[in-house]
Parts: C-alpha cells; structure tokens; sequence
C-alpha cells in the first residue's frame, strides 16, 4: 500500500489546499527527529493507543493564576463571573468530575466569562471522540457560532482540505482517519476579536478536561491562542512550529490557522511540512500499537 504522503488519491485534496504535487513526495521530519517527538512508550514498542501518561513528565499549560488573571466564578454556569477562590475551586471540581457529554452541557450554559452571555451557541466539538488526532483551534466565528460547530465556513472547508491531503476525515467513523476538533474558546468573541486573558482562563479548564478524556496520541494546535495554551509558551507560531514539545506525554504539532492561510496563501508550504509531521506521528503510533 502506498505511504498516505505518497498516495495519489490525495493529488486532489493538495490541489484543492493550494500545494502542488512536489509535495507530496516529502516527508517533514527525519527518523531521528521524529523518535525525540515521540513519547518514550513509543520509543520502546509498548505505545499503546489512549495509553495514560505519568504524570511527572506532563508539561501543563499556566494556570490562570500564572498568567496573572483573576479567578472567576465558575461552578456557576448561569451567573455572571465571580472572584470566589472557593467557588473557582467548586468549577474546578466539577469540570474535572464530567464526561463529555457532561462538558458539553455544561458549555452550552457557562457564563463564566462575559463571552456567555453574548454567544448564540457554545461550540464545543465536531468528530470522533475515539481519533488519535485531537486539533485545537482558537475561538468560534460567526458562522460557527450559529451552527454550533468549529471550523465551517472557508476556513473550515480549508482545514477539510489539509487533512484529507493526509488521508484524515473529521466525518470518518474509523478512528484511524478520524479526527476530533476543539476551541480553546468555546464562544464567539465578538467581532472576531482575540480572546482576552481572563476569557481563556476560564475556559481553559475545560479545554484540559476535553483532552484528558479525550486522551489523543497526537495534538495539533492551529494558531497562536491554541499553540501558546498547549505549549505554555508566548512564543509565536512561526517560532512554535516544527519545534519539539508535549502537551503532558502527548506530542504537540503547531501551525498556523487555516483562516490565516486563507490570507497568507504563500505559508502553506509550511503548513504541509506540519501536516506531514502529524501523520508520520500517527504512523508511528499505529506501527507501535498493539495488534
Ligand atoms: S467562553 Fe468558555 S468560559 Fe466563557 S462562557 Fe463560554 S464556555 Fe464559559
């Protein structure tokens, strides 16, 4: 069978995101560099898909209280935010008792940050909960705001694009094509702003519980809000990207947002290397999985 990044079924989904057919026979990372990517599980044949993670090697994104934003109140789903330590705790707690189905609901009635209460429709997810590959975005637009979905629109029909041009179908019900996608921000900033510190505090808690359940074998953050939330870092995409990180023992691969691609066309070359990182970490993965 054909390498994915070899395959000529994809000519079109490339043709489609903009690359030409030159790239399609590259591969972006090098087999050395892509064992440092790899969890060390991997390395010794005993990856196991989902597999947990020690602990200790986690690298956790700052808490709100290290980047210097207030608590607010979050058990409180239906109340304007508050400065209660105790009651961020009580948010907290809940948030890390519900499943997913639990957190959607409790995303689609949060006003614990001043974007509830604007919102038509909390976004919190689109695909298969079982993928290996969890994409991370930035915060709703308009059109998702109304659908209640992440990445419609140009950009997402963009990102369609790029993961089919690495065999990847967010409506695939294989695990193994399949693709889950979530925001850091669950609701609309209004006019498209960027989100604000304390908005990406309060909602990052659930973001962290998303993956946790979630347990993805490989994280792909799109744009600055998402890389700089999973990789703890103020770095920009252009320094983020093709650079070695985790978020706690999952491998973290930045690039940019599709809707920044639709402006800056001419990054897309980048933006393949990256993808080409995804799947030879996929492949990685699934070649050390258990049969
Ligand atoms: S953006 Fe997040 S924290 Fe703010 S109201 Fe929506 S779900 Fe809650």
């Amino acid at each position: 069978m054909a390498h994915p990044l070899r395959d000529p079924s994809r000519l079109a989904a490339l043709r489609v995101f903009g690359l030409p057919q030159i790239f399609v026979l590259r591969s972006a990372l090098g087999a050395g560099e892509l064992t440092a990517l790899l969890p060390a599980a991997a390395q010794t044949g005993s990856f196991a898909p989902h597999a947990p993670s020690p602990p200790a090697r986690w690298v956790a994104p700052a808490s709100a209280a290290a980047r210097g934003v207030a608590p607010a109140d979050a058990a409180a789903t239906d109340a304007a935010p508050a400065t209660s330590p105790r009651a961020q705790g009580s948010r907290l707690q809940q948030i890390d008792s519900l499943d997913l189905d639990g957190l959607r609901a409790l995303s689609e009635q949060c006003r614990a940050c001043k974007l509830g209460a604007q919102r038509h429709r909390a976004v919190f997810s689109a695909g298969n909960k079982e993928a290996s590959l969890m994409i991370v975005g930035e915060a709703p637009g308009a059109d998702e705001d109304r659908m209640g979905e992440p990445f419609v629109g140009a950009a997402g029909r963009l990102l369609d694009n790029m993961l089919r041009a690495i065999g990847l179908d967010r409506n695939a019900a294989d695990p193994a094509r399949s693709v889950y996608i979530a925001n850091v921000i669950k609701c609309r900033p209004p006019g498209n702003r960027n989100p604000e510190p304390d908005e990406v505090a309060q909602c990052d808690p659930i973001l962290q519980r998303q993956i946790a359940l979630l347990r993805p074998r490989v994280l792909l953050a799109l744009g600055r809000f998402a890389a700089q939330a999973l990789t703890n870092s103020t770095e920009p995409v252009g320094r983020l990207r093709q650079q070695r990180m985790r978020y706690r023992d999952v491998p973290v691969i930045v690039t940019y947002h599709p809707a920044y691609l639709l402006r800056t066309p001419m990054d897309k070359a980048k933006a393949w290397l990256d993808l080409c990182a995804v799947r030879d970490l996929l492949d990685a993965g699934a070649a050390d999985s258990p049969a």
